[in-house]
């Protein structure tokens, strides 16, 4: 929520992804408003793997130009083995989508949309310090025709499945299970993946439903001592 956020050509990237694999498959895009990078000088916000595919879809659209912004600073080139393991280590590193051609910026907070005639030109930005706020004096201007936001998930959707099957949530609003049975705090519900452990990747997915399945399958074959 920043100043010139209404402007026309600000989008979601989950907006102007969906909408492309529509396209690529085929499927009829349902009476949205396209968002086409194409001849556009494209600003993706958030570095992480939604901004990748926002590069990759640009660049196939024809964009005139992609840049990436991210708030972090930039991870150091080799990860410092003795302070991260056993986790995943924080160390730069460069998507497929990134190496096909983007310009990156780390540090980078964006302070304001500018625009004309209610489309969107251009972002006021300055470096960000250590609590993400923009350090006076380092203001500069990215030039833009079409910006996307790829960054800020917040949590499985509330409203319908979660509250209605009125599950415990952790203070990140994910369902709250543990990963050995998958139970939520309602003993018939089960929970797994992003949903229990928040926006994450493909392979955590892949186990946690696995594991899920089979404490679910024992929990209805009566072998567990859990709930019933
Ligand atoms: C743009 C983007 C890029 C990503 N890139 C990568 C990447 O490069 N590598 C990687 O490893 N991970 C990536 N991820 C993360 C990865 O996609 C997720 O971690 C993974 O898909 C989580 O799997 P899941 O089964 O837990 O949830 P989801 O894949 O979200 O599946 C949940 C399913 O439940 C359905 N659903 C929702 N509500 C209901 C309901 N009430 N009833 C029935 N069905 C419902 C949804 O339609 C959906 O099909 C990316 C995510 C995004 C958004």
């Amino acid at each position: 929520p920043i100043p010139g956020r209404e402007l026309d050509g600000i989008h979601f990237a989950m907006d102007f992804l969906s909408q492309q694999n529509r396209r690529v498959t085929g499927e009829p895009l349902n009476n949205v408003t396209p968002i086409l990078a194409g001849g556009k000088h494209v600003v993706v916000i958030g570095g992480g793997d939604t901004g990748s595919d926002c590069i990759g879809t640009s660049n196939r659209q024809g964009a005139a130009s992609v840049t990436q912004i991210e708030i972090m600073p930039m991870p150091p080139e080799k990860e410092n083995k003795a302070l991260v393991w056993p986790n995943y280590p924080v160390k730069f590193r460069i998507s497929s989508s990134q190496e096909e051609g983007v310009t990156r910026d780390f540090a980078v907070a964006t302070i304001r949309f500018d625009g004309e005639n209610g489309k969107v030109t251009g972002l006021q930005c300055a470096r960000a310090d250590e609590k993400f706020q923009p350090i006076p004096g380092t203001e500069f201007v990215l030039k833009a025709d079409l910006v996307l936001l790829a960054m800020g998930f917040l949590g499985p959707v509330q409203e319908g499945l979660v509250q209605g099957a009125g599950v415990a949530t952790d203070k990140r609003s994910n369902v709250m299970a543990d990963t050995v049975k998958y139970q939520t705090s309602r003993e018939k519900f089960f929970a797994c993946g992003d949903m229990r452990r928040g926006q994450s990747l493909v392979v955590w997915a892949i186990r946690e439903g696995r594991q899920c399945a089979r404490s679910i399958d024992e929990w209805l074959m009566g072998k567990t001592d859990l709930p019933r």
